[in-house]
């Protein structure tokens, strides 16, 4: 294949990346927009593999491949939609990682004809894919909560991190000033171990945003090894990457009311809380499916919170039902979504997407917030940080100044959840023993399959 070719189809793919965005950016494009990007990317892979003749790393290549392959597939199939963000974190961090590798190859291919921009390129590749893929397994870890999902700090934390930052940064004029193997090799685990550190205060509230941010490092890393291996492809899809995962970033920690240190560091500041964990003895109102569906009749208005436990139930389909039940009632009927619920952004929009939810009854947070004084009965389905009003009240807990669905001004309040167990950042919610607040014990599909047939037969 000839460059020209080759550069042509590098361009057409990067236009692909950038249809792919933008119809990301509605339900109704997203899959076609997903597609676009899909075909995009299998173009100019196979383009790379006729450009260059891989028969002379048949092998390794197809070794690499079937690797990929083996673990890949098979992990994307199984994947429950729940857990879909802890993929997406391993993924990313393995192409952090990836990108981290051929850096260090192609320095040592390159060895002294490399010149000083190539090496700082493969200084910056380096750290910031090491840091990418040892923080993306920490959030990892944490999401699939095989480890605390509360932050992690230590006596003197801060300081072993600026430590090790400036370790990091002194390693990097090293490799600039010395050239060589060794002093790269200490860079990469120096960043290893600043990128387990610097994700291991985060609380588990905020790992969504911590996750999008290691995504955008990961598009700079592959822009940074773009340059290195003289790829265009390579930078514009690692310039896209980098530029909507730091958008996305800004967003997210503008929807939990954080600044993006506050979300980093400021478990060094917080003060410490109480563990809550299970249940605590203190009366609680409990009801029955007969009684939720007694409130629901008798109300003007509802508003629905749907949160992870939604998805975890697979009660969307149920929940549409029992909404589209009550508004044949003549009750007016809202579902206030959370940028945060779930867990990954936009989760609540795509589980109610499934289940045809029209759009124009979802409310975006500062739409519905107001309307909750004059709310009969807000039913909070299987979420639980997104309405706590400890984000408000409790100055240093993980979650305080993120905004909340502010369900305790409704009138009623009912939750339907398993048990007295907290939610993700792993706080108690006072809401649950708020007199006011009626507790439907079970699994959301199940409560709600019940609520439906109660509500039928009034
Ligand atoms: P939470 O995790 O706070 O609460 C979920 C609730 O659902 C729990 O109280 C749980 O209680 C209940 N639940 C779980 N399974 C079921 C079930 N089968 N039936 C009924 N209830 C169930 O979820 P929220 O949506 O309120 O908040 C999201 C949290 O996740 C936030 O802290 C957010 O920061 C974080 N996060 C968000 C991401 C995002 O991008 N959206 C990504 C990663 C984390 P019980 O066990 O008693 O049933």
């Amino acid at each position: 294949m000839s460059t020209n070719l080759y550069s042509l189809i590098g361009l057409a793919a990067g236009v692909a990346f950038i249809l792919a965005l933008k119809g990301l950016s509605h339900p109704k494009t997203a899959r076609r927009g997903n597609l676009i990007g899909a075909a995009g990317a299998t173009v100019a892979t196979l383009s790379v593999f006729l450009y260059v003749n891989p028969i002379h790393h048949l092998l390794p290549v197809l070794g690499a491949l079937a690797i990929g392959l083996i673990v890949g597939v098979p992990a994307a199939r199984k994947v429950e939609m729940t857990q879909m963000p802890q993929l997406v974190a391993l993924f990313n961090g393995v192409g952090g990682g990836a990108a981290a590798l051929v850096a260090i190859v192609e320095y040592l291919h390159l060895g002294a004809e490399a010149t000083t921009a190539e090496v700082i390129f493969t200084v910056f590749t380096v750290i910031v894919g090491c840091v990418s893929f040892s923080g993306s397994i920490i959030t990892f870890l944490k999401l699939q909560e095989l480890m605390t999902t509360r932050p992690v700090v230590f006596p003197g934390g801060r300081f072993v991190i600026a430590g090790t930052l400036v370790a990091v940064l002194g390693t990097s004029v090293w490799v600039v000033s010395a050239l060589g193997t060794t002093p790269l090799l200490v860079l990469a685990a120096l960043s290893l171990i600043f990128g387990v550190l610097f994700v291991l205060p985060v609380g588990g509230a905020d790992v969504p945003i911590v996750i999008s941010l290691l995504n955008a490092f990961t598009g700079l890393t592959v822009a940074a090894s773009g340059y290195v291996l003289s790829s265009t492809l390579l930078i514009i899809a690692g310039t896209l990457v980098g530029a909507s995962g730091t958008i996305l970033t800004r967003l997210m920690a503008e929807a939990m009311g954080r600044s993006l240190f506050g979300t980093l560091f400021g478990a060094f500041t917080a003060k410490p809380q109480e563990a809550s964990g299970s249940a605590e003895e203190r009366p609680v109102r409990s009801g029955s499916a007969d009684d939720v569906a007694i409130l629901l009749n008798y109300a003007r208005r509802v508003v629905i919170v749907p949160g992870f436990g939604l998805a975890v139930a697979q009660a969307q389909h149920t929940v549409r039902e029992l909404a589209d039940l009550m508004i044949s009632k003549g009750i007016d009927v809202a579902y206030g979504i959370h940028p945060v619920a779930g867990r990954m952004p936009g989760h609540m929009n795509v589980l109610l997407a499934e289940a045809n939810v029209p759009y124009d009854q979802l409310a975006e947070m500062d739409e519905v917030n107001p309307t909750f004084g004059q709310t009969d009965v807000a039913i909070v389905i299987g979420a639980n940080d997104v309405v706590n009003p400890a984000a408000q009240t409790t100055p240093g807990c993980p979650i305080y100044g993120m905004p909340i669905l502010e369900v305790n001004h409704a009138s009623n309040i009912i939750f339907l959840k398993r048990s007295m167990r907290p939610g993700f950042a792993g706080i108690e919610n006072e809401l649950l023993y708020d007199p006011k607040t009626m507790l439907l014990f079970g699994d959301a599909k199940a409560s709600l399959t019940k609520v439906v047939s109660a509500l039928k037969a009034l």
